[in-house]
């Protein structure tokens, strides 16, 4: 993903879409939500993995 911006949502500038906070007017980008999903995916996918291992393990 080249060059992602996103739009501030406080000056409407164009900021980088992985900013926290505004580079022109100092704005906190609310984004836990993406964060939250992002560690979610990786929570799951640690614990699906050594199930998987698990699983490999018990059927060979
Ligand atoms: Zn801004």
């Amino acid at each position: 993903m080249p060059d992602a911006t996103t739009e501030c949502p406080s000056c409407a500038l164009e900021i980088p879409a992985d900013a926290e906070t505004c580079p022109y007017c100092g704005y906190e980008i609310p984004r836990q939500k993406s964060s939250l999903k992002t560690a979610a995916i990786l929570f799951a996918l640690l614990l699906i993995w050594p199930l998987l291992k698990v699983l490999d393990w018990l059927l060979s």
